[in-house]
């Protein structure tokens, strides 16, 4: 994969002057290493070991060894170091690119590849819910997805339904000359948490935009950001989401209309791994125009441009835990800023650092346990802290997962909690 060989490359310069990738208690540093405490687990020990084996100094095929995969296997890809390192080291795209390589050598297991094409067949299954959520309701199956699949059993997988999310856009409410937006909604939004979705387009249209649910250009299944392909390594069919995403979103780009997203390491892909995966002017010109949905409507309020009517709620306090790419990409700020719009609600951010999901890493078996030892390093006890009337606020749906399991509290996307303060 030529294209996507830079990111080796410049990985290399990373050499771990001042020890940031191995300093303790800090908010984002590398939580693999928080809770192992190992030096192969440190986004320089990593970074080493990546080294020597593309320079032939640990053997012949060590790049794609079993030892090279455990060197990798619990890094959660959060990017943390590519913000705390100086020479900003993205551990989370060497990942990429090395389970490329390994998948390639190795074949993908059919967990991977369960969790790799979900967003290809989560849209087709909704009329199969029922079945499906039998895994969580009849004694033993869990223990047996866990024997045959590696899904660990103690943890509940995400609920099938039969709800997804079905833009709704009364053409005739919006007003001439109104602000284009698009609302890009991802696979785990539109199949498995709709109500966020519904809450956003409720939050834009409050606002007074005009709401565009974009249609892919093949007029074939959902959009998709790819995020499942490049987590698993398998980026030819990742360049196949981006490609597609770019050509049917291009229209809009081309008259500088935002493109708003939900969840944060879907919509952030657009920012940073389609630049490395597809360099060129189209997918710069994405990027540009790519927004959370608090940094679109932080951007609005500071341009004065926001005309969003908000009223009080009923909680008084949210508490906040950041995506670990909402940290990467500086994207905090704004979310803070757009609660902050809420009168009368105190935010607070929880000094946390990578949840411990992970996207699918929480799920698999053999690492449930160090999952759950990362939620416990700061998140699990600052939410047990909060009182019952707290707001649990979480753009992540694996973070909102991993606190409810954690904590048993519910935690709720920013686009909710909006909609709950609509005039
Ligand atoms: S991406 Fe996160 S888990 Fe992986 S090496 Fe960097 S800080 Fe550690």
């Amino acid at each position: 994969m030529k294209d996507y060989d830079v990111i080796i490359k410049g990985g290399l310069v990373f050499d771990g002057r001042g020890g940031h990738g191995r300093k303790a208690n800090v908010g984002t540093m590398c939580p693999s290493y928080r809770v192992t405490n190992d030096e192969q687990h440190l986004t320089r020990g990593r970074a080493n070991s990546l080294r020597l084996a593309i320079t032939g100094q640990l053997g012949k095929d060590a790049f794609t060894s079993e030892e090279m995969y455990q060197t990798m296997a619990l890094c959660v890809s959060c990017k943390g170091c590519k913000r705390e390192c100086p020479t900003g080291v993205d551990m989370a795209k060497m990942k990429i690119e090395f389970l490329y390589h390994y998948h390639r050598q190795h074949g993908l297991s059919v967990r991977d590849r369960l969790i790799a094409y979900l967003p290809r067949y989560a849209p087709k299954l909704k009329h199969f819910s029922f079945l499906l959520n039998l895994r969580d309701q009849i004694p033993g199956v869990a223990k047996l997805s866990e024997i045959l699949l590696g899904f660990s059993s103690r943890r509940r997988l995400p609920r099938w339904r039969r709800d997804h999310f079905k833009p709704f856009i009364e053409e005739a409410l919006i007003d001439a000359g109104a602000q284009e937006v698009v609302l890009l909604v991802d696979t785990f939004n539109r199949c498995f948490e709709s109500e966020n979705a519904n809450a956003a387009l409720a939050v834009l249209t409050a606002a007074g935009y005009h709401v565009i649910c974009p249609t892919p250009a093949d007029f074939g299944r959902p959009l998709c950001c790819g995020r499942t392909f490049f987590s698993a390594g398998l980026l030819d069919e990742a360049k196949v989401e981006a490609q597609r995403m770019i050509e049917s979103l291009k229209p809009y780009v081309e008259r500088g209309v935002a493109i708003v997203g939900l969840e944060p390491s879907c919509l952030l892909s657009l920012r940073d791994e389609y630049i490395s995966l597809l360099p060129g002017p189209e997918s710069s010109a994405l990027a540009g125009c790519a927004f959370l949905l608090e940094e679109f409507l932080a951007r609005e309020h500071k341009a004065g441009r926001l005309r969003l009517s908000l009223k009080p709620i009923a909680a008084k306090q949210a508490l906040l835990h950041g995506h670990c790419h909402q940290k990467a990409f500086a994207a905090m700020s704004a979310i803070e800023q757009v609660l902050s719009l809420i009168p009368e609600l105190e935010v607070q951010t929880i000094d946390s650092s990578c949840c411990g999901m992970a996207g699918s890493f929480g799920y698999e078996a053999e690492h449930y346990e160090i999952s759950m030892r990362m939620g416990e390093l700061s998140l699990f006890p600052a939410v047990r802290e909060a009182d019952s009337e707290t707001l649990i606020v979480a753009d992540g749906t694996s973070c909102r997962s991993q606190i409810q399991h954690g904590t048993g509290r519910e935690a709720i996307h920013v686009a909710r909690v909006l909609q709950m303060a609509l005039a």
